[in-house]
Order: structure tokens, then sequence, then C-alpha cells
């Protein structure tokens, strides 16, 4: 057996990014820039108001106040869009919207509420400060400038900046996308009758959201049977185009282990029993000419699920060019539990905010890799080392969050605002709600 550490590095050392691709900029959503970005305009790009008011010189309200205001002719409006270079005439006022060009020689914007608000000569109440109101041109960014770094993420603030910068293509390393195939004779895909001996093949389903709350693209997800010649073609069929293949069932010592049958000897692959509970057999390589990493999983759900937290989520994240630790966490045991000796263990556990602010950890849906309806009671999986045998009450222990952290944090709020809506008779829950 090998340690989980030395599988992680046996994929992470044969990982290589995606290739890089130019893309309109919102459809670079999620990608991370190769290079630094820089702004193809001043932003803002002219002065300009930022409230509703006046235009006006300063000089021109000198000694205005609540109880001398000061009497202004007003030449005109200007609206936000206004594509007309205005000009300020001296001793009097422009009237002004939020976001429309100042009018050339004007050096303040007064308020509408500092003024009596009317069209053709107002009353200004306040002498305002030089520049007052009045965005900058370049005051947030300057043409060439660098918008967003290399390395960024592009998430919805950096879409807002880029396209407003003038921006149209980036160079993002491109999409992961990625292929899940279960296999299995005995599996159904979901909607179809379940007969005798069968099961809904869950694996493809729960692989394919993870993939995609990952950021990551599942562009097919399959269902293969325990035949050596339709696997062997199906997996070739996919390294043409997939960035990454995750399959599940058939690597472990049954007779019917069609995927560990089909491509031992191919490519980098290894079959190999690793320290961990659950999850112990895992296969993986870099097949074919364009070197796509394959992931071997075993079969039973939660340990398909954890293979897929410990192995394929870092790899994939190098493969997109970056890493992503939000949903690592520490917590603490709420009561005590044994962890298989010898071998890295991976326990389902609830998770909830204490009073103090941490996270309170205790086992829910059992400990079994099949009890695919108990992982649904999971928030996280408690990792202990391969040399305890145990967690005691009380001690720290590490966490995989399931669950976005906002889910958990929030959860005992909605809990309470449930329990106070049912008890007025407002809060009848409603089935799937
Ligand atoms: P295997 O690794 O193929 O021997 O499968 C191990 C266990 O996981 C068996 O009980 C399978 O029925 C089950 N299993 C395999 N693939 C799936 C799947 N896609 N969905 C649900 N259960 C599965
Ligand atoms: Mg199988």
């Amino acid at each position: 057996m090998i340690t989980v550490e030395e599988h992680l590095h046996t994929i992470l050392r044969q990982i290589e990014p995606v290739e890089r691709v130019v893309l309109p900029v919102p459809r670079a959503h999620g990608l991370v820039t190769t290079s630094e970005v820089r702004s193809r305009a001043d932003l803002p790009r002219f002065d300009n108001s930022s409230m509703d008011g006046y235009a006006v010189r300063r000089e021109d309200l000198a000694g205005a106040s609540s109880e001398s205001p000061v009497l202004l002719p007003v030449v005109g409006d200007v609206a936000a869009g206004d594509p007309l270079p205005r000009e300020h005439v001296p001793g009097k006022a422009w009237r002004i919207m939020t976001g429309a060009p100042l009018p050339l020689g004007a050096d303040a914007v007064v308020r509408l509420e500092d003024t009596d608000g009317h069209v053709r000569e107002a009353k200004f109440r306040v002498r305002p400060d030089l520049g007052a109101n009045i965005r900058r041109a370049g005051e947030d960014v300057r043409t060439g400038d660098v918008v967003v770094p290399a390395g960024t993420r592009i998430g919805a603030p950096q879409l807002a900046a880029l396209v407003s910068a003038g921006v149209e293509e980036v160079e993002v390393v491109g999409p992961v996308r990625v292929v899940v195939l279960s296999t299995g004779d005995e599996l159904v895909p979901f909607g179809e009758r379940v007969g005798p001996g069968q099961i809904v093949d869950s694996n493809g389903p729960m692989l394919e959201a993870l993939v995609r709350e990952a950021g990551f693209f599942p562009v097919h997800v399959g269902h293969l049977p325990d035949d050596e010649s339709a696997t062997r073609k199906e997996i070739h069929r996919h390294l043409h185009h997939a960035d990454a293949i995750i399959t599940t069932g058939g690597v472990s010592k049954g007779a019917y282990d069609i995927v560990k049958a089909v491509l031992t000897g191919e490519g980098s692959t290894t079959f190999v029993e690793v320290a961990m509970q659950p999850g112990k057999p895992q296969g993986f390589g870099v097949l074919g000419r364009r070197r796509v990493p394959v992931f071997m999983l075993p079969g039973n759900p939660v340990s398909a699920l954890v293979s897929f937290e410990v192995f394929v989520r870092p790899a994939l994240e190098d493969r997109a060019g970056r890493r992503i630790s939000e949903h690592r966490a520490t917590g603490f045991a709420v009561t005590s539990w044994r962890t298989a000796s010898e071998r890295e263990t991976y326990t389902r556990v609830r998770v909830e905010r204490d009073p103090t602010g941490g996270y309170a950890v205790e086992p829910a849906g059992g400990s079994g890799s099949h009890l695919v309806a108990g992982l649904a009671l999971a928030d996280a999986l408690a990792v202990s080392p391969a040399d305890s045998t145990g967690v005691e009450a009380g001690t720290e222990v590490d966490l995989i969050l399931l669950r976005p952290r906002r889910e958990i944090d929030g959860r005992l709020a909605a809990d309470e605002a449930h329990a106070v809506g049912a008890a007025a008779g407002t809060g009848t829950p409603r089935a799937g709600a």
C-alpha cells in the first residue's frame, strides 16, 4: 500500500495546465488569466458628476449659505449619455445628472438637495469645495494600467472591470472539459426503470455536480457496461477531446473489474492500493497524444466522492492553473469516534457553528462506503491521519467541506427562522422546499 500523499504526488507531477485560449471577456468567466491585462481606457472615461445637481464654478457662489442663498441662471440640462461637449457659462449653472459629462470649465457640482431645484434659475444654499461631487477621468484606472494581474480567476468583479476598461478579449487557461463515465452492468441511468439486481447510477450525476461546482466543465456523462471492448472504445474516443476523464467502478479485485483489465499498461497508468478508508483501490494514468489525465476511481459512491476530493479536485485545479482551498477548514470533535488503523480515514460528519464561532463536528450518515442516503447527511469529511485509531472528543479535526462555508454558517439562522415561522403558523414547509 502507498500513502495518500504518495499517490497524490504521482498524479500531480504528471498534470500540466490545459492550453491557453483567447476568449471574449464575458466567456472567460471562471477562467484564469495567463498574463496581466491592461486598461484600454481611462476610467472614468471623462470627468462627470457623481450627483444629480448643478455644475458651477465655485467662485460664482461666494458667500452662499442657507441664510443667504445665491441665485444663478440655469443654462440647460446635461444628461447621462449626452454626447455634446458643454461649456460652462461664467455666472451661470448647468443642471446635471449623475454620470453626465462635466461642462468644460465647471469646477464643482452642487447637490440638488443643497438648492431649490429650479429649472430656469436656481437658489444655491452652499458654496461647494473645489471639485466637489466630480468623478475625475482616470481616477479609477488609467489607459495602460494593469486592471487584472496574471493568474487571476475572472469572477464577477473582474468581468465588470475588464469590460469597462474596453478590453474585448483575454488570454486565459482554457476551460477544463471533463468526461465522467460510470461502469457496471448493474447500473441504470437516472429516469429509467430499475429492474431486479439493478441500481441507479448515482456516481454520474454526483461527479457531474462536483465537477461543475468546482468550476470545471462536465461535457459528457455516460455509462458503460462491464465489457472490455466497449470500455476501451469509449475511453479512447474521449481522449480526442476531453481535458480529463473520470471513471468509476471496475478497479478492484473482482472478476468483472473491466476498467483495470482494459487500461493496465496504457500510457502511464498504474493501479494501486492507497492507505485510505474509503477509497483504497485507485487507478491513474496520462493517456494518448493529448496527455489526458484519466482518474479511475472505485465504484462505491462514498469512495468515489472521497477520491474526487482528495485526488481529482487538486489535479483539475492544477490543470486549470489555479488552487482554491476554500473547502478546507478545521473544527472540534464533540464526540469520540473510531478510525481505521494504518489508513487515512475520511469520516462523514455533520458540522455546525458553535456559540464560540468554531465548527462543532460529529459523525453523521454512517461509515459504510455504500451508504449513499447517509451521505446526504454529511456536511464534511473529517480527515484523520493513518497513525491514529480514533478521534477524541474535544480535539481539533481537519475538514474537507462538502458544502460551501456560507451554507454551513447560515444554516443555524435558517433553521431558527423556520422554527419561528412554524410556531407562528406561517412557516409550513413544502415538500422539496
Ligand atoms: P465496483 O468498484 O465496480 O466493484 O463497484 C463497487 C460498488 O459500487 C458496487 O456495489 C457497485 O454496484 C457500486 N457502484 C459502482 N458504480 C456505481 C455508480 N455509478 N453508482 C452507484 N453505485 C455504483
Ligand atoms: Mg463494477
